[in-house]
């Protein structure tokens, strides 16, 4: 409340099915508040009087259905009023999708006329597109819309670019049981997260593809147990990486999941190309972009990663406190994945590159690894595979005492850490 600016103030009202489009100026707070009438944000209804407090670098997009007015104290960089929203498509969308989950129900205890169970799987919908088409922004609306109907959709983060679910440099996997939080997000006590250590699928492909195997076993393995969780399916979001491998890889992870919906954001080539090559069960449908989409530089996008790893660590609104504390060199071993590519003529015979993409190599803690973010492993012995163990949090070296045998991390929890082995990713941070 204190760092809102006080003296800038304005009441936006908003007829049916328009738009309250605002970016906060960076390093400020703007409060907003849904003084009559109904709103929601991405998908979220906001609640009446009550006050949310938003910070700068993200565009929000304030929508009724019906009509609303609408308070913003504080500073913003821009604010405007817009008609033009593609709400009405996705909301169809959402409507199909939900009819997909019905279907699933009802062939849950059925039988084929030979007597075999029908499957009650519910849709895999995917999102693809460029980056800054609102990628991330249409799955929190699916998955909101779809837990407002009472469904359990699982949500799957396989932007490792920009990552909402683990850290940048990594894939997650959350179970959604409550709309998110306008300000802070889908709540993120129990996701499932994977290192990869890059930030595109191009630094070790074999890698990526590999742990996207094992996050749709994980997700049919909860399907299995789970049957609200099977009927109402999940939602998959990908990298905006779309042409050559970037493609290729899209096309990898419809087929490994089984998507049933490709939802194909502002890209009819993409759209065209999907239709081609993916087969004839699945839906694609080509969707508007919302021109409320923010486009970010390349600068822009780092700046974004950066916000991304710092809001793990402090909060999404400054509210944690991370911890720092020193780790001695032999209560850790640490790994990275894959060695550095050679030519194929400087391998050993009878090898191929791709042996060597997933391979552990052991690495000497030293000032090479200060500011790297590490994942720490769930994993309790080096036998388990630990390529594909999920990890507990990340940490970054903050000091390296080669002499003490000590180096200093920032963790978001407490110490002890959770595992002896540590993954290195090519990721840095500095606050
Ligand atoms: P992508 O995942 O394709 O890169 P995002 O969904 O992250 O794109 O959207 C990029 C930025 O635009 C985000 O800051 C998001 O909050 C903002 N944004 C998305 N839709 C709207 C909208 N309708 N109005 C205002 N800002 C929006
Ligand atoms: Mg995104």
């Amino acid at each position: 409340e204190s760092l809102v600016d006080k003296t800038c103030k304005e009441d936006y009202a908003l007829h049916p099915e328009q738009e309250l489009r605002f970016e906060v100026e960076k390093g400020e707070y703007a409060k907003i508040q849904v003084l009559e009438g109904n709103a929601e944000l991405f998908g979220t209804e906001l609640i009446k009087q009550k006050p949310y407090f938003f910070n700068g670098g993200k565009g929000y997009g304030i929508f009724t259905w019906s009509s609303c007015k609408v308070r913003i104290t504080g500073k913003t960089e821009s604010a405007y009023i817009s008609k033009d929203t593609p709400m009405v498509q996705y909301l169809n969308v959402s409507f199909a999708i939900e009819g997909l989950r019905k279907k699933a129900e009802e062939r849950e205890d059925q039988v084929d006329n030979q007597g075999n169970p029908l499957d009650a799987r519910g849709p895999r919908v995917m999102v693809v597109g460029g980056t800054d088409v609102g990628k991330t922004t249409l799955c929190r609306l699916l998955l909101n819309y779809g837990v407002r109907l009472g469904r359990r959709p699982v949500f799957i983060d396989l932007d490792v670019g920009q990552q909402s679910i683990g850290i940048p440099g990594s894939i997650g996997a959350l179970m959604v049981e409550r709309p998110a939080d306008p300000v802070e997000g889908f709540d993120m006590k129990a996701p499932i997260v994977y290192h990869y250590g890059h930030t595109t699928p191009n630094a070790n492909f074999k890698l990526y593809s590999a742990l996207i195997t094992r996050i749709q076993d994980l997700y049919n393995n909860k399907c299995h147990y789970n049957q609200k969780v099977h009927h109402s399916g999940c939602v998959i979001n990908t990298c905006g990486w779309v042409n050559r491998k970037g493609y290729d890889t899209l096309l990898e992870t419809a087929k490994t999941f089984e998507a049933d919906v490709v939802l194909c954001l502002d890209a009819e080539r993409l759209y065209q190309d999907l239709v081609r090559d993916l087969p004839d069960f699945v839906n694609i449908m080509l969707l508007k972009k919302s021109p409320g989409v923010l486009t970010r530089s390349k600068e822009q996008r780092r700046e974004a990663r950066e916000a991304l790893i710092r809001e793990y660590y402090d909060g999404p609104r400054g509210q944690f406190f991370p911890h720092s504390f020193d780790v001695p060199f032999d209560n850790i071993d640490i790994f990275k994945i894959g060695t550095p590519s050679l030519p194929n003529s400087a391998l050993p015979i009878g090898t191929t590159m791709g042996d060597t993409e997933t391979k552990l190599m052991s690495v000497a803690p030293s000032t090479d690894i200060m500011n790297h973010i590490l994942a720490v492993s769930r994993a309790e012995t080096v036998e388990e595979e630990l390529t594909e163990t999920n990890v507990s949090g990340f940490v970054v070296v903050k000091a390296v005492d080669e002499e003490r045998r000590v180096m200093t991390v920032k963790s978001p929890a407490p110490h002890p850490l959770i595992g002896r082995y540590m993954l290195l990713s090519t990721l840095r941070y500095m606050d």
